[in-house]
């Protein structure tokens, strides 16, 4: 066999070097870069990051702080991967990359500190609970603006993310009831099942959000399933650089997914979709689990995918000008685009409006808008502009992430227009739910 010259290369462990060189440098990546649109710097964009991951896998740079800048600047949005014509997939190279750094880079102690708080947080809903609860009491007493202006500044904006507390309580609840009561007639025993994975930071914080999505599954006939005990799906830690825990997440996941039989998997956060599409690839290695989790992995669906397939109906006229924001991993990762907005059109009266730069990313990014805020802050600001030019009554996407993003934005800017999950949205169509309302 010919000798395969790359292998010659001294190459240190950082991401799988052959695929390096699937790309072929061809710079058609880079306008859709939101890093690059902002920087206009090469080493923020897709094709010099993999420059400077090949140039530190070939031993010709040190792993310094200015490229670990550059790495963490990426908001994993893959963005790059649906523009690439040679099938880059620089996601998953991100966060090999990622994890590489985590293990051979000491960060400024803020830095890490910031990253054990999120870690130990955002994966854990009881102990986020327990932070937000001041939070929670202060909004009821009316002083939720007096407690984020005297907050310490290293926190301020995480504060401003955070969304009304009241409406997320009434659905924090929802994970601890399987089959929960949906008001709709029961579905039959023989239904299709869906696992709804009711995520970690999302169950906490937007709790409403599964208890509208198992609402509209009932409706269109589904039996659901709520994964009470099932840990984080291990995307925070994958995209912030902890492959290790990522890959216990996954395998506890794996476990229980399996064992309640269901024919689909959903939840509500794109990235965690994402994430556990990918469980297959995550654990090609591991024999015992390799199949299940390629299983587990192919059943994923989204929201508006399962609603589709059921042709579930909107009758009730809903009068109003929405227009879509896409999710990055619903839209880049998982390639779904088309089926939310079909569902959108089906319902009487409502007038789409399409959103100029739909699939770039608003800041959000997992956990990017709290490490890096201010390029957080600047894509916030843009999305908010073009959502502005829409006209639009609401703007409706499948990600809570980005709903707490953009409708931060909006508040700040004091603009009436209404940020809601696809779920919450599609639910306050069907049955005109006051939770939902702009007013609300
Ligand atoms: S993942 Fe997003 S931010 Fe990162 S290089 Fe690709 S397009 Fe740019
Ligand atoms: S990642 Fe793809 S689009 Fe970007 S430079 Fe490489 S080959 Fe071209």
């Amino acid at each position: 066999m010919a000798a395969n010259p790359r292998a010659q290369a001294p190459v240190r462990d950082i991401v799988d070097y052959e695929r390096l060189f699937d790309c072929v440098h061809c710079g058609l990546c880079l306008e859709s870069c939101p890093t690059y649109l902002v920087t206009r710097r090469e080493m923020d964009s897709p094709r010099g990051r993999i420059y400077l991951m090949k140039a530190l896998a070939e031993g010709k740079l040190d792993l310094d702080q200015s490229a670990v800048r550059h790495f963490d600047l990426c908001l994993g949005c893959r963005g790059c991967e649906t523009a690439c014509p040679s099938g880059v997939h620089y996601g998953e190279l991100i966060e090999q990359a990622r994890d590489w750094v985590e293990r051979n880079y000491r960060r400024p102690l803020g830095d890490r500190l910031r990253r054990f708080v999120i870690g130990q947080l955002f994966a854990h809903p009881r102990r986020l609970r327990m932070a937000v609860a001041p939070m929670a009491l202060a909004e009821r007493a009316g002083l939720r603006s007096v407690m984020q202006r005297i907050a310490p500044a290293a926190i301020r904006h995480w504060l401003e993310l955070i969304p009304p507390l009241a409406r997320s309580e009434r659905g924090s609840n929802f994970h601890r009831t399987s089959q929960r009561a949906s008001g709709f007639a029961s579905p039959k025993a023989d239904a299709p099942a869906v696992a709804l994975h009711t995520g970690c930071a999302a169950r906490v914080l937007a709790g409403h959000e599964n208890e509208s999505a198992a609402r509209l599954l009932s409706a269109a006939g589904y039996r659901v399933v709520t994964l009470a005990n099932a840990p984080c799906c291990g995307a925070l830690d994958l995209h912030g650089g902890n492959r290790e825990r990522a890959l216990c997440f996954a395998r506890a996941n794996i476990r229980q997914m399996q064992a309640v039989g269901a024919t689909a998997v959903t939840t509500m956060a794109a990235g965690c979709l994402t994430t556990i599409a990918e469980y297959g690839a995550m654990l090609r290695g591991e024999p015992e689990l390799a199949a299940q989790a390629q299983t587990v992995g192919q059943s994923v669906r989204d929201l508006s995918t399962l609603l589709g397939q059921r042709r579930l109906r909107f009758t009730r006229p809903f009068p109003c000008t929405v227009t879509y924001h896409e999710a990055c991993h619903l839209a880049h990762g998982l390639k779904v685009r088309e089926e939310p907005r079909r569902l959108l059109q089906s319902i009487p009266g409502l007038r789409m409006v399409e959103l100029p730069e739909s699939d770039l990313c608003c800041g959000s990014a997992g956990s990017y808008n709290l490490t890096e805020p201010a390029m957080a802050r600047v894509l916030a600001a843009r999305k908010a502009e073009n959502i502005l030019k829409t006209g639009a009554d609401y703007v409706v996407m499948e990600n809570p992430g980005c709903e707490f993003q953009i409708a931060a934005e909006l508040r700040r800017r004091g603009v009436p227009i209404r940020a809601l999950h696809l779920a919450d949205f599609l639910s306050l169509a069907l049955e005109d739910n006051p939770d939902w309302r702009p007013d609300a």
